[in-house]
């Protein structure tokens, strides 16, 4: 098959993006990670097929519509909570869905005539996503931007994303690949020569903590990340600041060393401090979470681990 006929499960695609590598960016992101970080607020990245997503605020209500009711070939939706239309304060049933009853079969996303219910994932074509950046090229160019591949973890797709790579950089386009690090070194080495840049993810570095919390040993993380850096390999370390978890000066001074070791590869060093956005995203799916809900860290208390890096000599931390 010609690689561009190539199909990946993409849950969003994102024009204007500046947080993610140079310039304006189109970032696309893919469906699936084998992680499980309980601070997650893109818990639709999480599961590798296509999801069903409920958007309470979109149902006009079984009064008006119900078509989802007669779609749903395993009575899974049933009428659910009254609401109050803030409109014209009239009275209103949403409906409810049985998730233990669902197959998946998405006919009451067919049905539903105002995307209320609707499908997370969508398989695109390495020509699709082609279509829909090369759009944005403009901008790339006037900004020094380019492509970024997000996920979930899109190297868990890895033809999908070797082919998208190698056809943005047949277009001159920069290219990104925002990566947890879990994966095997060959796909890795595979996509090396196409990623002028990888944005990639440091958690935890005590390995029993990373396992038990996470869900995924860090042996492979840390071993792929020396292994980029000793082949070339542009490196944006990415530190997700979490309460309890990584948020203290012994957790900082171990990530420190390790970017030492890794020398010039990186480029720059980004602290994400932990925020608790993105509840609501968990409750379109039907799934209880996150599983951790922290009081975010304070700016001077991120100051304060910046500056703790750079003491150690790390070189262009940022706070996001
Ligand atoms: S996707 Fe689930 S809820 Fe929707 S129609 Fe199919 S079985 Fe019913
Ligand atoms: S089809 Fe859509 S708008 Fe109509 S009742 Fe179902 S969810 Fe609400």
């Amino acid at each position: 098959m010609e690689e561009t006929k190539l199909t990946g499960k993409i849950y969003d695609i994102q024009g204007f993006s500046v947080h993610d590598g140079p310039g304006i960016r189109t970032t696309v992101f893919l469906k699936g990670c084998p992680l499980r970080c309980p601070w997650c607020h893109s818990p639709e990245s999480q599961e590798f097929p296509t999801e069903l997503n409920w958007m309470e605020i979109r149902c006009t209500g079984v009064e008006k519509c119900g078509r989802c009711i007669f779609a749903c070939p395993e009575k899974a939706i049933t009428a659910g909570a009254k609401k109050i239309s803030l409109k014209d304060e009239s009275e209103y049933t949403v409906v409810k869905i049985d998730r233990t009853k669902c197959t998946s079969c998405f006919k009451c996303a067919d049905a539903c005539p105002h995307n209320a219910l609707y499908r997370c994932g969508t398989d695109y074509t390495v020509e699709e996503v082609m279509d829909r950046v090369k759009r944005d090229m403009p901008f790339f160019k006037r900004s020094g931007g380019g492509v970024t591949i997000s996920g979930g973890e899109c190297l868990w797709q890895p033809k999908f994303t070797l082919a998208l790579l190698k056809a943005c950089k047949a277009e001159g386009i920069h290219t990104a690949v925002d990566t947890t690090g879990y994966c095997k070194w060959e796909i890795m080495e595979q996509v090396l020569p196409y990623s002028d840049l990888f944005l990639y993810d440091l958690k935890q570095m005590d390995p029993d903590k990373h396992k038990r919390v996470i869900g995924v040993e860090n042996a492979s993380i840390l071993d792929n990340a020396r292994r980029l850096a000793a082949a070339g390999g542009k490196l944006q370390v990415r530190i997700p600041t979490i309460p309890m978890f990584n948020d203290n000066r012994d957790s900082y001074r171990e990530f420190g060393s390790f970017i030492l070791e890794l020398g010039d590869a990186v480029e720059t060093v980004q602290l994400l401090p932990y925020h608790n956005l993105g509840a609501v995203k968990w409750e379109r799916l039907g799934r209880p979470g996150p599983a951790l809900e922290a009081i975010p860290p304070t700016e001077a208390h991120m100051k304060e681990l910046k500056q703790l890096l750079e003491d150690m000599g790390v070189k262009n931390v940022i706070i996001h």
